[in-house]
Order: C-alpha cells, then sequence, then structure tokens
C-alpha cells in the first residue's frame, strides 16, 4: 500500500479506537506505532476527512476541536470532570427540524454537561460547579 494511504488508514483507525481525540491525542496515539508519521501529516489528514465528510469535527466548550468518526446523528455527554464523551443516539431532524424557520439545517452540534457515572461514584458529595 502507498505510504500516504496507509498513514492516512492508521489516522482513521486510531480516531476510531479513541473515539472523540483532539488532533494532538490522535497524533501521540499514531506517532507511538509509527515514528515516521509527522504531526503536520496528521492534522492535515484529519483535516481532509472533515472536508470529505469522513469524520465530523466537534467544538466542545473549552477544549481543541475534537474528531469523531461517527457520521450519524447522534449528541454528545461531556464529562466535566475527566472530559470523557460519550455518545447518545438523536433523531435526525435537519429534514424538518427547520422547517419552521424555512431553514436548511447543514449541521448540528449537541453537548450536554455534567459528570459521567465513574466520576459521580469517585468522591462520594459533589463539589457542584
Ligand atoms: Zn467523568
Ligand atoms: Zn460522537
Amino acid at each position: 500500500m502507498e505510504r500516504r494511504t496507509r498513514q492516512k488508514e492508521s489516522v482513521y483507525r486510531a480516531l476510531v479506537a479513541l473515539g472523540h481525540p483532539s488532533a494532538t491525542e490522535l497524533y501521540e496515539y499514531v506517532h507511538a506505532q509509527d515514528a515516521e508519521i509527522s504531526r503536520s501529516t496528521v492534522f492535515r489528514v484529519l483535516s481532509d476527512f472533515a472536508s470529505a465528510g469522513r469524520a465530523r469535527r466537534l467544538c466542545f466548550t473549552g477544549s481543541d476541536d475534537r474528531f469523531d468518526a461517527t457520521l450519524a446523528p447522534h449528541a454528545h455527554l461531556h464529562c466535566r470532570k475527566c472530559g470523557r464523551i460519550f455518545d447518545i443516539p438523536m433523531p435526525d431532524m435537519r429534514s424538518d427540524g427547520g422547517r419552521a424557520e424555512r431553514f436548511l439545517i447543514e449541521q448540528c452540534y449537541v453537548e450536554f454537561r455534567g459528570v459521567c457515572a465513574a466520576c459521580q461514584g469517585a468522591d462520594g458529595a459533589d463539589e457542584g460547579f
């Protein structure tokens, strides 16, 4: 397989394995397996995936852009303690969600902030926001 194609595929596999990595997290993961891959290659491949519709670029409150290989409509649960991100299903509202405003919906980002199950158990009494 051609080197560029091989690198693209390893970036994609890492994206699926990591869930919702930032570009830096993904670079560190891929670089650990393939020391030849450069940071700029990883960043460029991720941007290509986003513009080609092979991955979604996510903008979460207070964090770097993250990437998501899951293209089906879904929302995110974002733990404010550990930063983990979980997918939850969401109906696809693109077809009729904007009808009342005659708005053509192209993208949708839904982020719920809170505390994940593991973090709720971690410290008993929650210190709150
Ligand atoms: Zn958590
Ligand atoms: Zn997701």
